[in-house]
């Protein structure tokens, strides 16, 4: 006899709650287990909010391509249940000669990777669409936007539950064992402490995810599932200054680096935001603190393009860290979405190393971990 199988979901990031929505388009028994008291309250609370072009990413890398699904998705969703967001485009500038290289090598990728409307802008053309950035050349991706990043996670939360699917908060995952044919799960609630059986496992554990794993016996190590964290903090520019942009401003990123570089973000109220940079942690504390000692960094960093902007219109805001699977000055890592039956864990599916931009990619990846399943060889039943 069959019977739908019973998922569990670990993780109340977007996600977690991106793949639980998916699921319970099709399964009855779904449930999400998180360990804070809402969701969404690490990495995918700690953005910039950006919907990514997708140029960035080696072609055929799951990064670039669900990128691009996902961005496309995620624009369709916005636009039909008034997500608030906007395609307000972005630019790639470059301050140094040498630099524009590296901008003909991102638009030959982004055009490879299938982004839209890529277009190479000499200082003529920029200052046409920003007057008050500096810079030699730019790369104008105007098929990249923003939105809010909490009504996206409430509309996967709200529909997601209005499926069918079960969402507990205060839940965190201590224990996972392998039975015969499924998994026990610890549960520790407050004081409580409950066992709970499940075929599935749906690993959406963000910072946490090699650990979970690493709960239910993989060898995180061998299997090189391994985290680093990379903090990204965040200066918020003095709001007579924000208008002074357009759209997201970025320089050349630097190669092997942790992040994008130091760019400009505009929020959808129109408040400027400069960051993230990235620093790797050397512990696994997450330190969300933001130094005031490294505005002089930032301020040296963004002034390159935004000369307008004098070093006191800084003001520290936030800080998110990235689930890295890359450690520092190593190359591109790609996500890690794996059903696990090959290393012996049928009916378990690893999702790693999710960081940007893994809000862009949230709706593909919900797709893809369902067809994960569909196609995939676990549960029996299935
Ligand atoms: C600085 C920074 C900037 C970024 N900017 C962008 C951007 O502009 N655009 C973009 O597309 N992406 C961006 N990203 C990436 C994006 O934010 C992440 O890819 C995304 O938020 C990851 O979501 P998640 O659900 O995997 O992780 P999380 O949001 O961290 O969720 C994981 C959840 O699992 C829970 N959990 C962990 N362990 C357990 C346990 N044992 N039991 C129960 N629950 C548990 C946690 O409490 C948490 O709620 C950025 C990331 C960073 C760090």
């Amino acid at each position: 006899m069959t019977r739908d199988p019973t998922i569990t979901i670990i993780g109340a990031g977007v996600i977690g709650l991106a793949v639980a929505w998916e699921l319970s388009k099709k399964f009855e028994d779904v449930f999400v287990l998180e360990k804070k008291k809402t969701f969404g309250q690490e990495t995918s609370s700690r953005n910039s909010e950006v919907i990514h072009g997708g140029m960035y990413y080696p072609s055929g890398s799951l990064k670039a391509k669900l990128c691009v699904e996902g961005r496309h998705l995620l624009y369709e969703l916005c636009k039909k249940q008034m997500i608030p967001h906007n395609r307000m485009g972005k630019l790639i500038v470059a301050t140094e000669k040498e630099e524009i290289n590296v901008l003909e090598n991102l638009f030959k990728l982004g055009e490879a990777n299938g982004v839209e409307g890529l277009r190479m802008l000499d200082r003529k053309e920029l200052k046409v669409l920003e007057p008050n950035v500096e810079g030699l050349a730019a790369l104008y991706s105007p098929e990249t936007g923003i939105l809010d990043t909490h009504c996206l996670m409430q509309y996967f939360y709200d529909h997601a539950k209005s499926n069918g699917a079960i969402v507990a908060f205060n839940s965190e995952v201590t224990g996972i064992e392998k039975t015969f044919d499924a998994y026990s799960i610890s549960v520790r609630n407050g004081r409580d402490l409950t066992a709970l059986g499940t075929d599935m496992v749906i690993n959406c554990a963000g910072l946490d995810s090699d650990t979970v794993a690493e709960m239910a016996g993989m060898g995180v190590d061998k299997l090189n599932y391994r985290l680093r964290y990379c903090k990204g903090q965040y200066f918020r520019v003095n709001s007579s200054k924000s208008r002074l942009i357009n759209r997201l401003v970025y320089p050349v990123p630097k190669p092997k680096s942790g992040g994008l570089g130091i760019h400009a973000t505009l929020d959808l109220a129109g408040s400027m935001r400069l960051g993230p940079d990235d620093e790797y942690l050397d512990n696994r504390n997450k330190d969300y603190s933001v130094k005031d000692a490294k505005k002089g960094d930032f301020y040296a960093s963004a002034r390159k393009f935004m000369p307008f902007l004098e070093e006191e219109d800084l003001i520290p805001d936030t800080a998110g860290i990235r689930p890295k699977l890359q450690g520092n000055g190593v190359d591109f890592r790609d996500f890690v979405i794996e059903d696990e039956t090959g290393h012996g864990f049928a009916g378990f599916i690893n999702l790693i190393g999710i960081e940007s931009p893994g809000f862009t990619c949230s709706l593909a990846i919900g797709q893809m971990v369902r067809k994960l399943i569909k196609n995939g060889t676990v549960p029996a039943q299935l």
